[in-house]
């Protein structure tokens, strides 16, 4: 550590890394409760301010055989960003908030310390609009390319916004993909990401951070649409609201859509007056909420045509939560009330499934916690693709203080059973490790892009 803090001083002013566990003991948790605590602070943070710097950091790490772990603003939930005892390194990417937009191409460029919020805003001064994840305001919008997807929910414009990166190698090299990769097009933004014919984009979405530091991305925006309205359906049972949200779906008509357990509703918006279950407000047991927009009289025509099938699959429109209150749900929202966590502690279970598989998996999950834990389960479900699939997120609220863990390890075993079952996929480094030769491949990416093995250890491949 004391070499390690001496080379540094070459590299970065010393007012930007520091290995005081005054400064340290804040990277270690992110936004899960079960996680904190579980590190050491011996490690060292380091904030980079431009892509030069964060080169020669890992060109460092790799002279010295330093471990180095990469970090947004740290809201996952499953310990990626949380230094382990050999890594020494923390690589704190949140002073890198270059912002630019190019308003007649609709494509914003922005460093890793920019967030949903942020971005969301300066889209709309031009206005654009950004299509995010339903994430927290603050967390980054990099963090999330890196970490899952862009868009669960945004039916009609997919979850993949990505036009262009420009990555630091585990090695120190600089990569460009998209248009960026031939010189004389980089200081224009990104426009296709198939011009060098091989498209090497995906190997840093989704893949957390571990074949390279992305330092900026070239995220596609939208124009803001004429109108735009928010519909709100109940349904008593889940396999009419998914037949429905699926025959809309293939009208192309909502470009968010999510299903969402009634009471769950009452636990997001009163938060602060959660005392126990009973709430006052009146919601149907499932509730599928559309976001639609387009040119007033496109919206018009989809909303009667949405109303004529409400009747036919046996839905209701609720008028019992506002407008306003939804909104607060749905992306970028600086309520973010799922961060809240009303019972203390949240542990979700994540998958992605068909979407006829979707309700009955969801079903079964919930009836079968119920009835052997006696755990009362809170459901949302992110439509993908025009009807191809959904993300379904299973959410247990818990207080930490008097729930045993051993029962939640009981839990979390039984559920990855029953995503077996249904065929729901849960995005684990297990799961990845059971694929055979699709595994050796990305391995063997792993060691070529990284041969010293510092980079985001162990976040996905079981080995290196
Ligand atoms: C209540 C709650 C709800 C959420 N809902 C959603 C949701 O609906 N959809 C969704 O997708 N996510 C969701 N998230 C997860 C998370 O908040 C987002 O994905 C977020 O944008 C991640 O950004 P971050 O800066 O916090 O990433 P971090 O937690 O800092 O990092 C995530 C991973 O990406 C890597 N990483 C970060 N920055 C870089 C970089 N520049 N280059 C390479 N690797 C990097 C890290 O090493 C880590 O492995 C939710 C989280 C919470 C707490």
């Amino acid at each position: 550590m004391e070499i390690l803090l001496k080379k540094l001083k070459d590299i970065i002013p010393e007012d930007r890394f520091s290995a005081d566990p005054a400064i340290t003991i804040a990277h270690t948790r992110d936004s899960s409760f079960t996680l904190t605590g579980i590190s050491s602070t011996n490690f060292v943070v380091v904030q980079p301010e431009s892509v030069e710097e964060v080169q020669s950091v890992v060109r460092l790490a790799n002279d010295m055989n330093v471990k180095v772990v990469v970090e947004g603003i740290g809201s996952n939930l499953v310990g990626l960003t949380i230094p382990r005892f050999d890594e020494y390194i923390l690589l704190d990417l949140k002073r890198m908030t270059e912002l630019k937009i190019d308003k007649d191409l609709q494509v914003a460029m922005i460093g890793p310390g920019v967030s949903h919020g942020l971005l969301a805003r300066e889209a709309a001064k031009h206005g654009l609009k950004y299509i995010g994840p339903l994430a927290p305001y603050s967390a980054s919008v990099i963090g999330n390319i890196a970490f899952t997807s862009m868009k669960p929910g945004a039916t009609r414009y997919g979850q993949d916004q990505v036009l262009g990166l420009e990555v630091v190698l585990p090695t120190g090299d600089l990569l460009h993909t998209g248009t960026w990769s031939l010189s004389y097009l980089r200081e224009h933004a990104p426009f296709y990401r198939h011009i060098p014919l091989l498209d090497l984009t995906p190997l840093f979405l989704f893949t957390r951070g571990t074949l390279g530091i992305i330092t900026k991305a070239a995220i596609r925006l939208y124009p803001q649409q004429e109108r735009n309205e928010i519909l709100t359906v109940g349904f008593d049972d889940m396999k009419r609201l998914n037949e429905f949200a699926r025959r809309i779906q293939y009208f192309y008509i909502p470009s968010t859509l999510l299903a969402i357990s009634g009471s769950y509703i009452p636990k997001l918006l009163r938060v602060p007056d959660v005392k126990d279950e009973s709430v006052d407000v009146e919601v149907p047991e499932h509730l599928l909420i559309a976001e639609i927009e387009g040119p007033r009289d496109q919206v018009e025509a989809n909303l009667r045509i949405v109303n004529s099938l409400i009747e036919a699959y046996g839905g209701s429109v609720v008028t019992s939560i506002s407008k306003k209150e939804i909104e607060k749900m749905l992306s970028p929202s600086l309520y973010s009330p799922r961060m809240l966590q009303p019972f203390g502690a949240m542990l979700p279970s994540i998958c992605y499934a068909a979407i006829d598989k979707t309700p009955y998996y969801v079903q079964e999950v919930r009836m079968i916690l119920k009835e052997n834990f006696d755990i009362k389960t809170e459901y949302v479900i992110y439509y993908q693709y025009l009807g191809l699939n959904t993300y379904i997120e299973i959410d247990i609220h818990y207080d930490p203080t008097k729930t045993d863990k051993r029962k939640l390890i009981a839990v979390l075993k039984l559920l990855s059973d029953l995503k077996r079952r249904y065929g729901c996929v849960s995005t684990s480094n297990e799961e990845f490790a059971r694929t055979g030769i699709y595994y050796e491949i990305g391995l063997g990416l792993k060691k070529m892009l990284d041969p010293k093995g510092i980079l985001n250890p162990h976040r996905l491949f079981r080995d290196i």
